[in-house]
């Protein structure tokens, strides 16, 4: 784990401009009812994860508690849906931890996941904005949450994944066959975009006027507004790009494989992404300063999500 050193000092936070590859930690700690018990489904989600980590870039600072500065993560589980908390949660620079893992969601949801929810106790600003804001936007917790938000950090999240579906677990997915049931590869693409932020971030939501999403990103992909769901947290049912269903719409049918399209990426992009197809890595390197008293306490909400 990556040590961070801390003078007590006015404050102000350095981070190294040079973007690194994000890196997902994925967790299956957290799976009681075994949906991952075999090493396929593992294989493909990881092919998902993998995906995004060839294609975003960025510099997320280590979150790293000790002393008087703790961060608490806070989740619903993946296995049971109960809220939970790890006390003292440390993260790598870099790096996003995802539990996952498969309960029975009912209905016809086939996946929910999103971003975590964090408890806060910090002696100093620096560590809570470092923690906060990963060293996202200008590195306060105001670039990335609430209504001048214009970026988005997290230490991870959640994803669960319905364990009553009659699924299509893909040994390569890189080639296109066709296949019955519900494609895990395309609906874990979806809920790793919701844990990136898209629906949940507030730099998603201050984008959005009169139902549409007005990301410049987007808008230039799409030719204008993109018409979003009822929930404001998808694009329009069915909507299109680049010849495809969007990934990030709300729903998937039987027997279909939506990657990623143009529109979805440039979504991550307008949330405070960086998108690139050939990331490169650069060891950051990071100062923090800073000395006062706060106490935060937040949790995310987290949206149920039919993928
Ligand atoms: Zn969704």
């Amino acid at each position: 784990m990556e040590k961070i050193k801390i003078w007590v000092a006015a404050g102000l936070i350095v981070g190294s401009s040079n973007a690194n590859a994000i890196i997902f930690n994925i967790d299956y700690s957290l799976d009681s009812n075994n949906f991952f018990s075999d090493q396929v489904r593992r294989d493909v989600f990881e092919a998902a994860a993998g995906f995004y980590e060839s294609r975003i870039s960025d510099n997320l600072l280590a979150i790293n508690s000790s002393g008087s500065n703790q961060f608490n993560a806070k989740f619903f589980r993946p296995d049971t849906g109960v809220s939970e908390t790890l006390n003292g949660f440390d993260v790598a620079a870099d790096t996003l931890t995802v539990f996952v893992g498969g309960r029975s969601l009912g209905g016809s949801t086939l996946g929910v996941g999103g971003s975590g929810g964090y408890g806060l106790s910090a002696s100093s600003t620096a560590f809570a904005d470092n923690a906060v804001s990963r060293g996202q936007g200008d590195g306060t917790q105001a670039s990335v949450e609430g209504p001048g938000a214009f970026d988005f950090a997290t230490w991870g999240g959640a994803i669960s994944f319905d364990t009553q579906s009659n699924w299509y677990f893909d040994d390569n997915v890189n080639t296109d066959e066709n296949f019955s049931g519900f494609d895990f590869f395309s609906v874990a693409l979806h809920e790793i975009g919701h844990l990136l932020g898209f629906g949940i971030a507030d730099s998603w939501n201050n984008q959005i006027i009169a139902g549409t999403f007005t990301g410049s990103e987007s808008e230039a992909s799409f030719g204008g507004p993109v018409a979003l769901n009822g929930g404001l947290d998808h694009w329009a049912d069915g909507t299109s790009s680049g010849g495809q269903e969007t990934n990030f719409d709300p729903t998937i049918s039987n027997g279909v494989r939506k990657r990623v399209t143009d529109l979805d990426l440039a979504a991550l992009r307008d949330i405070g992404w960086q998108v690139s197809v050939t990331p490169v890595p650069v060891p950051g390197a990071v100062w923090l300063f800073g000395s006062a008293l706060l106490c935060l306490l937040k949790m995310s909400r987290r949206r149920n999500i039919s993928a």
